[in-house]
């Protein structure tokens, strides 16, 4: 069977011109999958009887499965999905009150190589890749399962997209001229894969890069984040300068504040040293307790003295909401308790 989802227009008519139908067709069929979200080949109801007999015969829409959905208090929704092959990643859409956009956070990989100390999905090692018909399904199920229209897609779910750029690039591709989400409102987020950093910078594309820096120090963040050994902070800083000479545009540091090991003023004070000439945002994300680990969650006051320092810097700094709060938010969790 085919699975519709992912295929470009030019790859429906292929299905069309079998199917002695006219291109007009598939015109429709991709507006019902892209901005229409339909779930089967008989919500498509300006296609007539016939024809959605034929293509049930040799298509489907999709081959995704909710396995489990929480909705939050806040209206953050967070689904596990699975595969075909039994397999399952994370989604979670958020959405913000005072905003009319709807991000969608998005997986690249089934478990993760770069194992960083905090992260539930590191725990459990690198599974597979994603294919990008897996990425989009994603937010497409967001939309088939709400109604609703996906805005922003961040790819911040489990995995780390650089190393699985081949799929992601075709993804953001699908995201851009499909669903007619601009390039601007496409995020990835990495935690320093340099080839990767320099691909997109190559590229030259509109999409802003998040990196996960969450240290200012070699020892502290190889302790976080054991990828520090191959990538260490100074190559990242000459890569992501590099990038911002070439695209121009302005990163976004992710910095996860954890009680007593990286909210200090010794951190603040070197993070904004290590940043002062970088054109870029800090984002600051305090840390959610899980079951997996020790790491506490700052205190306000260190929260606000970290932001203070570094917006003396002469940074922008942002403290990232907190989503889900009530629905296992932090990234591996869901999948973790189905284990
Ligand atoms: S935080 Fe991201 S990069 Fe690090 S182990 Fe988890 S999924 Fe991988």
């Amino acid at each position: 069977m085919q699975v519709l989802t992912g295929l470009s227009q030019k790859e429906i008519e292929i299905i069309t011109d079998n199917l002695h139908q006219s291109k007009f067709r598939a015109r429709q069929i991709h507006n019902w999958i892209y901005l229409k979200s339909a779930s089967s080949i008989d919500d498509m109801t300006d296609l007539s009887k016939d024809f959605r007999e034929q293509l049930k015969k040799i298509a489907v829409v999709s081959n995704v499965k909710i396995k489990i959905k929480q909705i939050s208090s806040d209206g953050t929704i967070k689904y596990l999905l699975e595969y075909p092959d039994g397999e399952c990643v994370e989604t979670v859409l958020m959405r913000f009150d005072n905003r009319a956009n709807l991000t969608a956070c998005v997986s690249s990989q089934v478990g993760c190589a770069v194992n960083c100390s905090f992260c539930a999905t590191g725990k459990r090692g690198f599974v597979r890749n994603l294919t990008y018909k897996e990425i989009i399904e994603q937010v497409l199920t967001i939309q088939r399962d709400t109604g609703l229209k996906v805005t922003n897609v961040v790819f911040m779910g489990q995995g780390e997209p650089l190393l699985n750029l081949d799929n992601v690039l075709k993804a953001m591709e699908i995201f851009n001229e499909s669903f007619q989400i601009g390039q601007r409102r496409i995020t990835v987020s990495t935690s320093g894969i340099i080839p990767g950093i320099k691909r997109l910078a190559e590229l030259d594309m509109q999409s802003t890069l998040a990196i996960s820096l969450h240290a200012p120090e070699h020892d502290l963040r190889k302790k976080l984040m054991p990828i520090e050994e191959k990538f260490n902070l100074d190559e990242l800083k000459l890569a992501l300068k590099d990038y911002v000479q070439k695209t121009g545009r302005r990163i976004t540091v992710e910095y996860l504040l954890i009680k007593d090991l990286n909210d200090t003023v010794p951190c603040a004070k070197k993070l904004a040293e290590y940043l002062f000439d970088l054109k870029c945002n800090v984002n600051i994300i305090p840390y959610n307790p899980t079951a997996d680990n020790d790491y506490q969650r700052p205190s306000n006051n260190a929260i606000m003295r970290f932001k203070c320092l570094l917006e003396h810097s002469g940074k922008k700094v942002t403290v990232r909401l907190e989503r889900g709060a009530d629905i296992d938010a932090a990234c591996g969790q869901l999948k973790g308790k189905v284990n």
